[in-house]
């Protein structure tokens, strides 16, 4: 079974897996907020070895680099590859928030094919599968024990008024997989 921690440091809900692999990160400046909200977790730093963020936006990726300079790899799906940069403008157009856009270089990209395997070697099973309902480069991950990380993709039981078709398509790609709890971004999670 794994381990699923919520932390919440700022507007967004990131997750922590087995204490190793996190997933998103909160806006820009928030780096404190995290050190903080880690320790009251009982997570060490450096026993956080990956980080996934679900998609580029900037509520979602806004202290990756610092993640990346403390010693975490970002993985990065193939999907992903041409949106690393697209929250780079809105922070640049803040002075007051410190951001260092991430090191393209240190990226460990992926295609989200080969995601089993690489989680599989981490003790993890599951998979990481693309689910473009909220952004072309949103990703949900897919733990085999019934749990989705889904990141900001609008909640199971609103999609009806949407009427939006990707929006559809991922979440029936994401419930193909035995789903009973759901992680978001922004919402408490939610039992089926
Ligand atoms: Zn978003």
């Amino acid at each position: 079974m794994n381990e699923v921690k919520t932390l919440k440091y700022g507007n967004t809900r990131c997750y922590c897996i087995n204490n190793r692999v996190m997933i998103d990160t909160d806006w820009a400046g928030t780096l404190p907020a995290f050190f903080k909200c880690i320790k009251e977790n009982h997570i060490k730093i450096s026993d956080i070895e990956y980080l996934i963020v679900t998609h580029f936006h900037p509520d979602h990726m806004g202290i990756s680099q610092e993640f990346i300079e403390l010693g975490m790899t970002l993985i990065a799906f193939e999907e992903q590859r041409a949106y690393i940069h697209c929250s780079d403008s809105i922070f640049s157009k803040d002075k007051n928030t410190p951001f260092k856009p991430i090191d393209g270089s240190k990226i460990l990209f992926m295609s989200c094919a080969d995601s089993r395997s690489f989680l599989f070697r981490l003790g993890i099973e599951g998979e990481v599968i693309h689910t473009a309902g909220h952004s072309d480069d949103s990703i949900s991950v897919i733990l085999d024990e019934g749990i989705a990380i889904v990141g900001d993709l609008s909640p199971l039981h609103t999609i009806s008024g949407y009427k939006d078709k990707r929006l559809e398509e991922s979440w029936n790609s994401i419930l193909s997989h035995n789903i009973k709890k759901i992680y978001y971004g922004h919402f408490n999670e939610e039992y089926l």
